[in-house]
């Protein structure tokens, strides 16, 4: 079988795949939630060694993607500051705001600086004690506790010249909000496994039982893709509707208590606008009062931002599942990695990217879905 070959263990795999095969009667469409389990689908092609019955739409769960276009226009303006070392994490430094991305900046003369962790910053703020560090806090569940950390540590040693540009995301409003959907074509969830190794899985029982969806615990590897949407299958083809734990060598039911404390001591829930889909409600952090003195939009009362997407990106209805990347007219043509008009073209997670980088031109587009109303929320502000 094509790709096949490549898994780390093609025997099971191929189990794997037959038992799939052996238990779709009907067309199940499933959602992959996290961008990184997009690229190992399409990289090993996954969706194309699964039944025809069964489609796997990709989901929002791409931190890089879904920062809104205000948040980078923020940040774009902050580091161009002359008091300002802007540090980030390098898949940033590409994604197009309006006008112009973190490259542009620098090469302007601003001192955007890539590192590794958080930390690095807090330490560069210690070396700099004249300037004023900002360190780009964006991501889902996974990112958010080293964040909070940070900050945490900046107030324990005095640092007064760190803050945090926060634009965290929260992957269970994004679920409830994808299903309350009138276009939502999705019947289950291969829920995101890191982020469940952090917040542990005790958010999701009440969003099967209350859209009825069975939510697959994945992690990110091939195979246990496949043990994701063959779990789902089942639980679709028996009429089941519960939380199934299919990344136990990494996942607890009860999460990383000590990242779980963090998060609470230093954030607080926020309703959250996502790039391309619009706000959604508590689906985000922001710093609690009692750390507000680190959050670089109240310390740099930034104003006078005017947002502009392209007109031919269409990476919101990508980010939502109601279109797959290569059905944008601008896919490979206007927008190519070297020349992103959207994030999800840019990100090392976005599903543009994947179907670039794995060659998914050549496919036929598929129906177009574009008529399909977007989620149900607020645009984005
Ligand atoms: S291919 Fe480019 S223009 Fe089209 S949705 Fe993706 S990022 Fe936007």
């Amino acid at each position: 079988m094509k790709y096949i070959e490549e898994f780390q263990d093609p025997e099971l795999a191929r189990r794997l795949l037959d038992d799939i095969h052996a238990t779709v009667t009907r067309p199940w469409a499933l959602m992959e939630v996290c961008g990184g389990q997009t690229h190992t689908i399409i990289r090993h092609g996954i969706d194309q060694l699964l039944p025809d019955l069964v489609e796997l739409i990709h989901g929002p769960g791409c931190p890089v993607c879904v920062t809104p276009l205000e948040v980078i226009d923020k940040a774009l303006e902050i580091a161009s500051r002359p008091e300002v070392i802007f540090c980030s994490f390098g898949d940033m430094l590409r994604v197009p705001g309006t006008g112009r991305d973190l490259f542009q900046v620098r090469s302007e003369g601003g001192d955007v600086r890539v590192v590794y962790s958080p930390l690095d910053a807090l330490n560069i703020a210690q070396q700099n004690p004249r300037r004023e560090v900002v360190f780009f806090g964006i991501g889902f569940e996974t990112t958010a506790p080293p964040n909070a950390m940070t900050v945490y540590q900046a107030k324990k040693l005095g640092i007064p010249n760190f803050s945090l540009l926060v634009s965290h995301v929260r992957v269970p409003p994004a679920i409830e909000a994808i299903m309350r959907s009138p276009s939502c074509r999705v019947q289950g969830f291969l829920a995101a496994g890191h982020v469940c190794s952090v917040m542990g899985t005790g958010e999701y029982p009440e969003l099967a039982e209350r859209h009825r969806v069975p939510i697959v615990v994945t992690g990110f590897e091939p195979l246990d893709i496949l043990e994701g949407v063959r779990r789902a299958v089942y639980q679709l083809e028996r009429g089941e509707h519960t939380v199934d734990n299919a990344y136990a060598r990494a996942v607890r039911p009860e999460g990383n208590p000590a990242a779980l404390a963090m998060l609470r001591d230093v954030f607080e829930v926020t309703d959250r606008a996502w790039r391309g889909i619009g706000t959604i409600p508590d689906s985000g952090w922001r710093l609690s009062d009692r750390y507000r003195e680190y959050d670089a939009e109240h310390r740099f009362q930034v104003s006078g931002i005017n947002t502009r997407e392209p007109a031919a990106c269409r990476s919101g209805e990508v980010l939502q599942g109601l279109i797959k990347p290569h059905e944008c007219e601008a896919f490979g043509t206007l927008c190519t990695p070297r020349s992103p008009l959207g994030a999800t073209m840019v990100s090392s997670e976005g599903a543009c990217a994947a179907y670039y980088l794995y060659r998914r031109l050549e496919l036929t587009p598929a129906p177009k879905a574009g008529t399909a109303a977007p989620l149900e929320a607020s645009p984005v502000v």
